[in-house]
C-alpha cells in the first residue's frame, strides 16, 4: 500500500517536471565583442551555455579589430599573416557579400572609421582630403587569401580590416550550432541585437515575437515579428552616432564617400536562416538604400527585411506580411 502511493507520487513528480506547460529554462548573459550578450534555452541545456560562451570569446579573440593578437589585428599590423581557415572564410564570405552588393559592404573601411573616431570614441569630422587619402585604401577586393590548411592572408600596404559588421551574426550561428548538437530545439540568442532563434517559445507552443525597435523612439519596439529557426538582425544609424553642428553621424560608412551612409533608411531588418547572411546584408542595405536593397530581394531572394524610412515609413517584404505586427502609427508599405 505504501509501496503503490510513493510509486503514484514519483509519477506525478516526473509528469509534473515534463509538462510542456513548465520547460526547464536556463539563461547567461555576458559581455563579448564589445557588446552585451543574452543566451536563453529550454529543455537539458547542460553545459551547453557554457560551451556557446566559451565560442563566442574564442571567436572574439579570433576576430577582434583591437586585440593586437587576433587575427585582424596580427594582419591590421603587418599586412601578411598565416589565419585560421574559419578566418579565411569569414573573410571570403564579407569579400563575396562585397561583391554581390556593389561593394556596400566593405570590410576594409576600417582605416575611413578610425579617422571618424567610431573606433575609439574620440569623434571628429575629417577634412575631404584626408578621407579622399583614405578611401584610396579602401577596396575589399585587395585582399588576398589562399585555400591552403593554414591560411595566408595579405593586403596591401595600408589596408585595414575589419569584421564588426558580420562576426556577431557569424557568432550567432556557431552559438546556435552548440546548441542544436547538445538536442536544444528552444532558444533565443541575443548577442547585442544580432537575434537567433531555435524552434519556438515553449511557454506559449507559438514562434518567438521579436520586438524591432522604433528608431525615432528608442524606449519602444516600431513592431514585432514572429519567427522560429530564423536570425532577425538590424542595422540602425542610432547604434553609435555623435552630433556635431546640428548633424548626426553614425557609424555604417559609405564606402564610396567615406562618410556616414545617407541613404534614406534609419534602420534595416534582416530576417533570415543565417545569421552571418543577416548581418552582412543589414548593414549592407543601410549603405544601399531602400530601392536597391528591394531589387537586390527580387533578384537574389532567400530573406525577408523591414527597412525603416528617414521619412518615418515601414517597408516590408511580403514573405512576413502575416508575421509583422506594426505597432506604430507610422505608415505600412509590402514591397
Ligand atoms: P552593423 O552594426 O552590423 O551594421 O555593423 C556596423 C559596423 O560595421 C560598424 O561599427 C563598423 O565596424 C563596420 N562598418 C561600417 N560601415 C561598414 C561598411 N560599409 N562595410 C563593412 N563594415 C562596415
Ligand atoms: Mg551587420
Amino acid at each position: 500500500m505504501k509501496k503503490t502511493r510513493i510509486f503514484a507520487l514519483a509519477a506525478v513528480l516526473l509528469l509534473t517536471a515534463c509538462t510542456p506547460d513548465a520547460p526547464y529554462q536556463a539563461n547567461i548573459s555576458f559581455f563579448s565583442m564589445d557588446t552585451y550578450m543574452e543566451i536563453t534555452a529550454y529543455g537539458h541545456v547542460g553545459t551547453s551555455l557554457d560551451d556557446c560562451k566559451d565560442e563566442i570569446n574564442r571567436l572574439e579573440a579570433l576576430l577582434s579589430v583591437t586585440s593586437p593578437d587576433s587575427d585582424i589585428g596580427r594582419l591590421n599590423a603587418s599586412g601578411m599573416t598565416d589565419v585560421s581557415p574559419e578566418t579565411a572564410e569569414i573573410i571570403k564570405y564579407a569579400q563575396r557579400i562585397g561583391g554581390e552588393t556593389n561593394g556596400a559592404l566593405d570590410i576594409t573601411v576600417y582605416p575611413v572609421l578610425k579617422e571618424w573616431g567610431f573606433t575609439t570614441g574620440d569623434y571628429k569630422i575629417p577634412d575631404g582630403d584626408t578621407l579622399n587619402a583614405l578611401l584610396q585604401k579602401v577596396d575589399f577586393t585587395q585582399i588576398k587569401a589562399d585555400d591552403s590548411a593554414i591560411p595566408a592572408v595579405t593586403v596591401p600596404d595600408g589596408v585595414q580590416l575589419d569584421l564588426g559588421a558580420l562576426a556577431k551574426g557569424y557568432a550567432s550561428d556557431k552559438a546556435a550550432e552548440i546548441l542544436r548538437e547538445n538536442g536544444i530545439t528552444s532558444a533565443l540568442i541575443n548577442l547585442g541585437g544580432s537575434i537567433m532563434t531555435i524552434g519556438g517559445n515553449p511557454s506559449s507552443g507559438s514562434p518567438w515575437r521579436i520586438g524591432i525597435r522604433n528608431p525615432f523612439s528608442l524606449d519602444e519596439n516600431i513592431g514585432v515579428i514572429e519567427v522560429a529557426d530564423k536570425a532577425v538582425v538590424t542595422s540602425g544609424s542610432y547604434e553609435r552616432c555623435f552630433t556635431a553642428d546640428g548633424k548626426t553621424y553614425h557609424h555604417i560608412i559609405d564606402p564610396a564617400t567615406g562618410c556616414p551612409a545617407e541613404s534614406g533608411l534609419v534602420s534595416v531588418t534582416v530576417i533570415g536562416g543565417s545569421g552571418i547572411m543577416c548581418d552582412a546584408l543589414s548593414t549592407a542595405f543601410f549603405v544601399m538604400g531602400a530601392e536597391k536593397a528591394a531589387e537586390f530581394h527580387r533578384e537574389k531572394g532567400g530573406f525577408d527585411m523591414i527597412l525603416v524610412t528617414v521619412e518615418g515609413e515601414i517597408l516590408i517584404t511580403e514573405g512576413i506580411a502575416d508575421t509583422f505586427t506594426n505597432l506604430s502609427k507610422l505608415p505600412l508599405t509590402v514591397l
